[in-house]
């Protein structure tokens, strides 16, 4: 898969290195008004002023210049469901019926590999068109869901983290597997494609309300014999499923307790939602350092409620952000950062555009234990970059008119921008988009 050519991506080069402290922080990123990425078999090999770079290049580098628009690592959506992209807008439902209605239905889909084949396809396509270039994806119980997003992902050199779903109880037939089978099931998924070529595995319990005692502590103790997998899950998302989880659980003192006591919890593990926590479940995610992540297009869809950012920061927990396809309405990590914003402008709280900006790189690749592999433009990093205009469309370009300094302009982008904001996605240094919109 290595190029034979370096390529010079010349461009507005932005990237982050630490948490932005707040608005006007230019100490947490790095950024070169005209710059160039040279990249070499997949990789960053230099970044630098185009005046210094273009001077040394290597007589075979082909040069591509994207004149005005921003450079930055490729985005990272931390939750998304692949099986689930023929169920984004649905009508009419919060989370445990919307699951019953629509979910479920489509997941059994899944069992197909042609099926699945297809809409792996489209969801690595749809990704890349939105400059997202990983994502940590769950599967549908089959595993020829997995097997069929693993091969597309690694034809495509394309970075994944995903799992097929692990339920045993409380869904429909096609998609419950005795708790050995999906367990042994995931097994040889991991064996197949953990740590092959860009691709990693997740551990995947759907939620405790689709698992028994015996199948949850089993995922525990895959994760004890593959410590360097991920797990996700999802956490405290809507009310009633909190009084499902307490009527089937009655022994344990809260939802995420449910999650610790089979061995769950832990530096690698993604709790999507963390809506409902109280004050135990903070401190049992904080001691575990574990991820919060908040998926706010879900969030308000599904009407779950409001993610409290300032709360789990304040306590110490790990947050990232993503869309969550399908309850989440947009593959647009721009438009997550939106509704990420206005979650907590209805709580009193900002999310400064560096911050939003910082989530969807840097701190989402830390987040997956990935800083340094991806999420920055840095020398030895993979070269998953995307490269945004902020004057996509007439309204952006009319409001750019007025804005005075980077930072308007990247919250210009995550309030207005969407797929038509992204010019190009590069992936392991290749161009993934034929056509510039
Ligand atoms: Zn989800």
């Amino acid at each position: 898969m290595a190029d034979v050519s370096p390529r010079a991506i010349r461009g507005r080069v932005l990237t982050f290195v630490r948490a932005p402290a707040g608005a006007g922080d230019a100490q947490s990123y790095r950024y070169i008004e005209d710059g160039v990425v040279l990249v070499k078999d997949g990789h960053v090999e230099q970044v630098g002023p185009a005046a210094e770079l273009l001077a040394r290049l290597p007589a075979d580098a082909l040069v591509e210049h994207h004149a005005d628009a921003l450079i930055m690592p490729g985005f990272i959506d931390p939750h998304i469901h692949y099986p689930q992209t023929q169920v984004i807008a649905s009508y009419g439902a919060q989370l445990l019926e919307w699951l019953e209605k629509y979910t479920f239905v489509e997941e059994q889909k899944f069992a197909d590999p042609q099926h699945a084949a297809r809409n792996a396809a489209f969801f690595l396509d749809e990704l890349a068109r939105n400059g997202t270039t990983t994502a940590v994806a769950y599967c549908s119980a089959h595993p020829a869901s997995a097997e069929a997003l693993f091969s597309a992902a690694h034809r495509r050199n394309a970075g994944m983290i995903a799992g097929t779903a692990i339920m045993n109880r409380n869904g429909p037939p096609g998609l419950l597997e005795p708790a050995h089978d999906a367990i042994t099931a995931s097994r040889d998924l991991i064996r197949r494609w953990h740590g092959t070529g860009r691709q990693r595995y997740a551990v995947t319990p759907r939620f405790a309300i689709t698992s028994t005692d015996e199948q949850l502590a089993e995922a525990g103790a895959l994760l004890k014999e593959f410590p360097t997998v991920l797990m996700q899950t999802h956490l405290d998302e809507n009310k009633n499923e909190i009084s499902t989880v307490k009527r089937l659980f009655p022994d344990d003192p809260s939802y995420t307790a449910v999650y610790a006591r089979f061995g769950l919890l832990g530096p690698r593990s993604l709790f999507g939602h963390c809506i409902h926590l109280d004050d135990a479940e903070v401190a049992l995610l904080r001691d575990n350092k574990s991820v919060a992540v908040f998926c706010p297009t879900s969030n308000l869809f599904i009407g779950s409620g409001l993610f409290n950012y300032e709360r789990l920061v304040a306590a110490g927990v790990r947050i990232a952000l993503a869309t969550d396809v399908g309850g989440g309405t947009s593959y647009s990590m721009l438009r997550t950062a939106a509704e990420a914003y206005k979650v907590m402008q209805l709580q009193g709280q900002n999310l400064p555009a560096l911050a939003a900006f910082d989530l969807m790189t840097r701190a989402n690749a830390a987040a997956l234990g990935l800083e340094g592999e991806i999420g920055s433009i840095a020398p030895g990093a993979f070269a998953d970059l995307v490269v945004l205009d902020a004057r996509a469309t007439p309204a952006m370009a009319h409001r750019m008119e007025v804005t005075r300094d980077l930072e308007e302009e990247l919250f210009v982008l995550m309030t207005m921008g969407d797929d038509r904001a992204v010019r190009q996605t590069y992936i392991a240094g290749r161009p993934a988009l034929k056509l510039n919109h």
